[in-house]
């Protein structure tokens, strides 16, 4: 797999024209010579993926301060076959990357077999926080593909989740599209609702007028259900007081209850 993901890259480079510089990934002259500059940046592009995080920082530091050479090297640290050498060196990118970074990333976030560096690459692509200034590319085309076809749920999710804060895009809408129409997964189709109202206005103003709708008619049956309940409570006090008035009214009915029970023990006992 490992070797899958250096050729492809090789394939990148090669098609795209990619400058690689001291590093030269198509040759290995420049790994023939042991002070060739190139092996200590390709030991710190390696360094990046220690498990030490004070390590791993050191290999930045360095990294960093070489310039266009360290991004290069990180460049070439994409196509590592070590996972974790690739994930450091898309995570190198979210704080030195170039705009000539993005189409590396962008191929890392759609095919490396890791799933923690293309989470890592997607990050760099589309962070604009960690960086001076935000990558220049086809971010939404990025998202928009991961969103429909990554292999794992989580980084769907957060694709579908970054097209909420990208501008409005047909490929965005017909992804989302796409995902209400077929997902079954509840996490995922409330993202893509969420996603779509934003890209969509159209689909917007329509679940709008819908939710407006299903809050009139919940209120409008809560309404209701209050009169019925006001009207089935008044009949009920309408009856007590009838009764109430009745027993008033014909005291000499009032007399017959009231002795009723005395009547009926003398007539038992045969006095009555
Ligand atoms: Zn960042």
């Amino acid at each position: 797999m490992a070797q899958f993901v250096e050729s492809e890259i090789r394939r990148l480079y090669e098609e795209n024209q990619w400058a690689i510089g001291a590093l030269n990934v198509q040759g290995d002259d420049a790994m023939s010579d042991e002070r060739d500059p190139t092996l200590e940046l390709q030991a710190l592009v390696e360094q990046l993926g220690a498990g030490n995080w004070r390590m791993a920082l050191e290999a930045e530091t360095a990294l960093a301060r070489a310039g266009q050479a360290g991004i290069e090297a990180a460049l070439w640290g994409l196509a590592h076959p070590n996972a974790r050498v690739r994930r450091g060196c898309a995570g190198f990118m979210d704080h030195h990357g170039t705009d000539a970074c993005f189409a590396p990333l962008q191929w890392a976030a759609l095919h490396d077999p890791a799933s923690s560096v293309r989470r890592v690459a997607v990050h760099s692509a589309s962070c604009q926080r960690c960086k001076p200034c935000p990558l220049t590319g086809d971010l939404v085309g990025l998202l928009a593909q991961m969103a429909l076809s990554d292999t794992n749920r989580r980084m769907r999710e957060n694709a579908i989740g970054g097209l909420r804060h990208q501008p409005q895009d047909a490929r965005a809408v017909a992804a989302m599209e796409t995902i209400l129409r077929t997902e079954t997964d509840p996490r995922l189709r409330r993202e893509a609702h969420h996603a779509l109202k934003h890209q969509d206005p159209n689909y917007r103003a329509r679940v709008d007028a819908q939710a407006r709708e299903r809050g009139i008619a919940t209120a409008r049956a809560r309404k209701e259900q209050q009169l019925l309940r006001q009207s089935t409570g008044s009949c009920e006090q309408r009856r007590n007081q009838g009764f109430s008035q009745v027993l008033l009214v014909h005291p000499a009915i009032t007399t017959w209850f009231l002795h009723c029970p005395a009547y009926m023990s003398r007539l038992f006992e045969g006095k009555a």
